[in-house]
């Protein structure tokens, strides 16, 4: 399992959730990563769901609890 740095903030100027330390982000269990399964179109036309690693969307990479955006 590859260790990724948490982003210290999100991209928002005074993000208060990023202040409050709420806990851990719901959607990513504090890691600041998720891996969704995204569907792939293969040349001979079948769709592949593939697994991408991106930052999480709910907290932006910071791991912390933040509401919907
Ligand atoms: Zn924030
Ligand atoms: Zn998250």
């Amino acid at each position: 399992m590859r260790v990724e740095t948490l982003r210290a903030r999100c991209e928002l100027d005074g993000c208060e959730w990023c202040d409050r330390a709420a806990g851990p982000c719901r959607c990513c269990g504090g890691t600041g990563r998720w891996r969704p399964e995204m569907p792939r179109r293969e040349a001979s036309g079948v769709i592949c769901w593939t697994r991408v690693e991106e930052w999480c969307r709910m907290c932006a990479g910071t791991g912390k609890e933040h509401n919907p955006l």
